[in-house]
């Protein structure tokens, strides 16, 4: 079956960062096989099927590098609180997080992506074989990886379960097309050196990657300083536990050193603005980090941090919080923002053999932004309307693996009533931990 999306401007985020003014995009099967001018186009092939893009950005999907999807049915809960991991969060996972919670708060984060040109994310929580079934039934694309801590959690009852969890759950989905299964030491504070070797182990027999939160709180920084004198960077160098199969959340302390050493061990970062700013952390030195060549990418965290999964809305804030923290306005640019969002977060995440940009040979992710709405009108560059003039809803359009998955702003795969009804039928659970809410 071949398809073609038309009449748009293609942005194809290749390494030409080529953009075709009057373009269309042929689909065979979930593959990108040509692009070009329409007329180009037009004359070369015979189509099962046209979409038209009406004159909107025709472009990658976003990916959505780190985040917590299940968390959705907790978000607006205990805001603007200090110490709100111990009042409200740990109560909430410890009591209410099942299967049911994990599935049915992966399917509403899931149909916020999607509406939001989202088509891959990647996920650490528990029961994370509830997010890949929620994922897979939703096409989205999905790294998910199962957390391991130094303490029960939700879904073991003893201290790292979730490294046997993840052991059964990479062997079942390891050749799925669409999820890639993972294994995810919580933090550098809730796993010790020897489990995190086991965990290298695994994640080097089954070929699959580490999810981990690296250097992302003032009390971590804090702690190995005292106990190691060393950074949570220096001390994962120092066990042997670094290498291009990490992707990192966070990396906002960092040291001169911490940069050259994730740079030596070739470290994938996802940086998380909205969740950072929201939590009052410090900067984090992503210009540094891009500049030295380090592979970097674009994350919302959970629903709980940063409200959104939607990355439109963390390209709008990484310019803006680089710009104030340079003094610098030339700094942080819109077609940094969008690389990040795209081509360099396929990178970050050791994707961009098949993803992150438009490219013959690459799977078809490719999401249509609307340029007719006043937010978006005029549009003289792509990159400045997408970065700092566009919502998350101004996406028309998202093809997953050449499925279509969102047409003219609505789901069409997954039935988003039901999604709605599903969390807000878990609020009363919700409430029986927290009490009111005001
Ligand atoms: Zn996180």
């Amino acid at each position: 079956m071949i398809r073609c999306i038309t009449n748009g401007i293609v942005l194809t985020m290749n390494s030409d960062r080529e953009i075709i003014d009057s373009g269309a995009v042929v689909i065979e099967n979930n593959l990108i096989k040509d692009y070009g001018s329409i007329e180009e186009i037009k004359k070369k092939y015979d189509f099962d099927e046209v979409i038209d893009a009406e004159g909107g950005i025709i472009m990658p999907g976003f990916i959505n590098g780190h985040c917590h999807v299940s968390m959705s049915i907790f978000k607006g809960i205990g805001e603007d609180v200090p110490d709100r991991l111990r009042k409200f969060l740990f109560p909430l996972e410890e009591k209410l997080v099942d299967k049911e919670l994990v599935y049915k708060g992966a399917r509403l984060s899931i149909a916020e992506m999607l509406l939001a040109g989202v088509t891959t994310f990647v996920d650490m929580y528990y029961y994370e074989d509830e997010v890949a079934k929620a994922a897979k039934e939703m096409g989205i694309r999905c790294i998910a990886g199962e957390s391991t801590l130094n303490k029960n959690t939700p879904d073991s009852e003893i201290p790292y379960g979730g490294i046997d969890y993840a052991k059964s759950f990479i062997e079942k989905w390891k050749d799925d097309e669409l999820i890639t299964p993972a294994i995810a030491p919580h933090a550098t504070y809730t796993n010790d050196a020897e489990h995190l070797k086991i965990i290298d182990e695994i994640s080097k027999k089954y070929e699959v990657p580490i999810l981990m939160h690296i250097s992302e709180m003032d009390f971590e920084i804090k702690m190995f300083r005292e106990e190691h004198n060393m950074t949570p960077t220096e001390y994962l160098e120092s066990i042997g536990f670094l290498s291009n199969r990490i992707i990192g959340a966070h990396f906002t302390y960092m040291t001169e050193n911490d940069i050259e050493i994730l740079k030596k061990h070739d470290v994938g970062v996802v940086h998380n603005v909205t969740s950072n700013a929201k939590s009052a952390r410090v900067i984090s030195p992503v210009l540094e980090m891009r500049e030295a060549g380090i592979r970097v990418g674009l994350g919302t965290d959970g629903p709980m941090s940063s409200n959104h999964q939607d990355i439109i809305s963390v390209m709008h804030q990484y310019t803006k919080v680089q710009k104030i923290n340079c003094g610098d306005r030339s700094k942080a640019t819109a077609i940094g923002a969008v690389e990040m969002g795209t081509i360099d977060g396929a990178r970050s995440i050791n994707m961009d053999d098949t993803i992150g940009s438009i490219e013959k040979g690459k799977k078809a992710d490719i999401i249509i932004v609307e340029t007719s709405t006043p937010n978006m009108t005029p549009l003289y560059n792509c990159y400045s309307n997408l970065v700092y003039s566009a919502y998350p809803s101004n996406v028309v359009f998202t093809m997953v693996n050449g499925q279509v998955l969102v047409k003219n702003k609505e789901l069409i795969r997954s039935n988003l009533k039901e999604i709605i009804n599903d969390s807000n039928g878990l609020k009363d659970k919700v409430y029986s931990v927290v009490g009111p809410q005001q």
